[in-house]
């Protein structure tokens, strides 16, 4: 006997049909012997039309009583999918996240799981129930409700096969698995059987919607399988682990970054302490800086360029027009049109001539480089964002035939 954690996406559980579907997939495990928890995310949009219910009536509302809305969605979830199971006749319970044992820190709307107690989980199992977890929440110390950020519910489901020490964890979503570039706008755009951990992170990180990135840094941590596949076909998705096949493919994927800026600190003097001047604020209020490039100097001055999310930028410039007497630069620009396009496998690292297959590519769809940065599994370039798509085509063509 298995004990498999299954997550349901938005989309889904998103109707009657969709909720009888995912029943039915968790029935037929059920079925087969194993041990079954269902992790359940907000049907199709609720979360946002939540949101922006809670816009109109006030547009910066309290975190806490945001959590306390949000996770109804969750809530109307799991309990439509255990009284399906009884329609389907089998023994279902449903649990919100506190029900099921989630213990987070108070960080409301992006709260971290603490542990997780699975006492009742477990006697719900020895009943021989399939249980229905609210995904995405969970309880703080004084008892008030919290959320684990957009997508959370697939850190729910991690979290939870770690904790249960499962067998399996499944992610069923409406595509059939991790695909080497958006398969919506890129053609011949393939999935793949496995991909790793740290694969799978750069491509959460670098905006492929497909898993939530903590969800797999937990995955990493405590070593939990994953596969995520439809809940729409019987196909086979993909299997997120730890090492994947020698054989394996040089690069995993393609994808783009559009929600990022980049500044130009322009003229600072060519001296010790200016970049720490300008980084340490921007560590200190938690902005995310990416690329950076720093010019050769010339005639003493030189000029800083780094890349942050769109979302940080009004604070970024904030913080930086606060420390303009420690940074001593002439000048401020600001790219807002841009994009990262990045490319992400594992065999680069043992591979050479990978970045030069890069800019041939983009040479020929005449693309032109802005800014490059390089990490063992990972190459970005930062380009106008009017050529994006084309840019990831040309390298998803030059590497995925
Ligand atoms: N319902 C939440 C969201 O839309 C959590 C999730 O779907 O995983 O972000
Ligand atoms: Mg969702």
């Amino acid at each position: 006997m298995s004990l498999i954690v299954m997550k349901f996406g938005g989309s889904s559980v998103a109707n009657t049909e969709k909720i009888f579907n995912a029943a039915r997939i968790a029935a037929k495990a059920y079925d087969e012997g194993n041990e079954v928890v269902m992790v359940v995310s907000a049907q199709g949009d609720t979360t946002d039309d939540l949101i922006e219910m809670a816009g109109k009536i006030d547009d910066n509302p309290s975190k806490r009583e945001m959590d306390m809305l949000l996770t109804t969605g969750e809530q109307i979830s799991c309990s439509l999918m255990a009284m399906a199971l009884h329609k389907l006749g089998y023994k279902s319970i449903s649990m919100t996240g506190w029900q099921a044992g989630f213990l987070t820190d108070s960080h409301y709307s992006s709260a971290r799981i603490r542990r997780i107690d699975t006492e009742r989980i477990r006697t719900e199992l020895d009943e021989k129930n399939i249980v229905v977890v609210a995904g995405f929440q969970g309880i703080n110390r004084s008892d008030d409700l919290t959320t684990l950020g957009r997508g959370g519910s697939d850190t729910s489901a991690v979290a939870l096969a770690a904790a249960l020490n499962a067998d399996m964890c499944r992610i069923y979503t409406d595509v059939e698995g991790v695909f080497t570039a958006d398969p919506r706008k890129v053609k011949g755009a393939v999935k793949l059987d496995e991909i790793s951990f740290d694969e799978m992170l750069e491509l959460a990180s670098l905006g492929a919607q497909v898993l939530q990135n903590r969800s797999v840094e937990l995955a990493k941590k405590y070593n939990v399988n994953i596969e995520v596949r439809s809940s729409l076909t019987d196909n086979p998705g993909t299997v997120v682990r730890e090492v994947t096949k020698m054989e394996g493919m040089l690069i995993k994927g393609v994808t783009k970054d559009t929600a990022i800026v980049s500044m130009s600190i322009l003229g600072v003097p060519d001296e010790p302490g200016i970049a720490f001047a300008i980084f340490s604020r921007l560590a200190k209020c938690g902005i995310n800086v990416d690329i950076i490039l720093q010019s050769e100097g010339n005639d003493g001055t030189q000029d800083i360029t780094f890349t942050i999310p769109k979302s940080d930028l009004a604070q970024a410039q904030q913080v930086l027009a606060d420390g303009k007497d420690a940074i001593k630069s002439k000048e401020i620009k600001l790219y807002d049109n841009v994009a990262k396009v990045s490319i992400v496998g594992a065999g680069m690292a043992s591979n050479s001539g990978v970045a030069s297959r890069i800019f041939g590519a983009l040479f020929e769809a005449g693309v032109n480089i802005m800014m490059i940065s390089t990490s063992e599994i990972k190459i970005s370039v930062l380009i106008n964002a009017n050529d994006a798509d084309r840019a990831v085509a040309a390298i998803h063509d030059e590497f995925i035939k």
